[in-house]
């Protein structure tokens, strides 16, 4: 049997010019200069397949169960990760997440056509899910070969430590997490607890816990899960390529999403890059990026036509997987977000809290990040930046189960600093009916005005 070369291939490539390169199965975040590497791919051999083959393949694969490629990343894997050995990919068949239209929400937004893509319906409840894939497979095929990669650490606001657990659990390969006390969900804490990673709550913020991880990847011999790890984007950008597939390969005209670290925005438009190099379309969404103006770098650079970015000291968010002051991936968000004529707007506490209570009246379930996204719809529908014809794709990045804590102190009006208008609160009584029907008959008419 004669050896087949794989016909598409990818590697690392620097940011900064005279580009370094190195092959991806080679242990390496940064250039030499420290700056971030980003996965480049053999965009010559890609373009080898046309257009409308490449669609009918990614077509033909998705919600099967032909391993590894019913998966919504391994489906699209030639354009992800090619050189990887199906015996080595990790895959809880994350992606193919619904993207469904809000009528009822966008309506009371003035927007006819305003879609939520809900990422966080997924195997650990967030869009995480897309990059740890990919990272935890590499990983995978590197200990095949033998390489000496003890176990796999991450700093985490929540959600990128529930995946890197789940996925390394699946592997049998050692993680560690690292977490700012106190400052997660229950649910995000339980889920690595869950899985065996080692769980270390350290007293600090996030970007505390990102230097101690630094550290042990640096130091110890420990593989780096953190996002400054390019392999993850490769998995994330996905999202854009498999919206514009949902929609039958039409570009909406806008897609929002939310920003903390910042290497989702950059992964979404990543995707878009290549369905617009390969020739699967021809035009490009922009791009929102959304802040809490709690840790708003971003937003702050945008007001100053990104002239600047200085990174600043996060205060404390509900939004707390993007209480993040000082953003890894800045400088390729920036580079996306001028590529794609992107805004960047932020909301407060209050506003995103009594979006979020808004939008689940409509029969959405959101966690304080979409809040944050779904504000920002709105002011911009305000402002008549967006019409109401034009498409608006809200990428609702996880799933409002992981915060009920948040959910339950606005409905009891008990966040500090946040007006409740739309509390819901049990109605808590004893079990006799002549008492239960004059309150319901009570209820009904005060709220539904029958
Ligand atoms: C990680 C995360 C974000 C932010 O993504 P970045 O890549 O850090 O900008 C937003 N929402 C949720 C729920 C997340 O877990």
């Amino acid at each position: 049997m004669r050896l087949r070369r794989p016909r598409y291939h990818a590697w690392f490539e620097g940011l900064k010019q005279p580009a370094e390169r190195y092959a991806l199965d080679e242990v390496v975040y940064c250039d030499s200069q420290g700056g971030l590497l980003q996965v480049v791919h053999d965009m010559k051999a890609l373009r080898s397949k046309r257009p409308r083959a490449w669609k009918k393949l990614f077509e033909e694969r998705a919600h099967r169960n032909d391993w590894p490629y019913g998966s919504g990343v391994w489906g699209k894997k030639e354009w992800v990760l090619p050189q990887i050995e199906d015996d080595n990919i990790v895959s809880m068949f994350e992606g193919h997440t619904n993207l469904f239209w809000a009528e009822r929400y966008g309506r009371s937004l003035g927007l006819e056509d305003l879609w939520i893509k809900l990422c966080g319906v997924t195997h650990t409840g967030s869009f995480k899910d897309l990059g740890m894939t990919v990272l935890v497979s590499m990983v995978k095929q590197l200990r095949a070969q033998g390489r000496p990669i003890r176990a796999v650490a991450c700093a985490s606001t929540g959600d990128t430590s529930a995946a890197l657990a789940a996925y390394c659990a699946a592997a049998d390969i050692p993680s560690i997490v690292f977490l700012p006390r106190d400052k997660i969900s229950l649910a995000q804490l339980i889920q690595p607890i869950s899985n065996g990673a080692m769980v270390f709550a350290l007293d600090t913020d996030f970007d505390g816990c990102m230097e101690i991880v630094r550290e042990v990847s640096q130091r110890d011999g420990i593989y780096l899960a953190n996002s400054m790890n390019s392999l993850r984007i490769e998995g994330q950008k996905t999202v854009g390529i498999e919206i514009v597939q949902q929609f039958d390969w039409e570009v909406p005209d806008w897609i929002v999403i939310p920003g903390g670290n910042l290497g989702n925005v950059s992964a979404l438009a990543k995707g878009l890059d290549m369905l617009i190099e390969l020739g699967l379309v021809n035009r490009r969404p922009r791009i929102v990026c959304a802040q809490s103006a709690q840790a708003n770098p971003l937003y702050l650079s945008y007001q100053r036509n990104f002239e600047v970015f200085e990174p600043i000291a996060a205060r404390p968010t509900l939004a707390s997987a993007i209480q993040i002051g000082n953003p890894v991936s800045w400088e390729k968000a920036v580079d996306a977000l001028r590529r794609y004529d992107g805004i960047v707007e932020q909301a407060t506490e209050s506003e995103l809290a009594t979006e979020a209570a808004r939008a689940d009246r409509t029969g959405l379930f959101n966690c304080p990040h979409t809040g944050v996204t779904l504000a920002v719809v709105r002011k911009l529908a305000r402002a008549g930046t967006l019409r109401s014809s034009d498409r608006v794709v809200v990428i609702s990045t996880a799933h409002g189960l992981k915060f009920t804590d948040f959910k339950l102190r606005y409905h009891t009006m008990k966040i500090d600093g946040v007006v409740s208008e739309h509390p819901n609160p049990q109605i808590e009584m004893p079990a006799d009916y002549q008492a239960v029907r004059d309150r319901m008959l009570r209820e009904i008419e005060l709220r539904f005005g029958a």
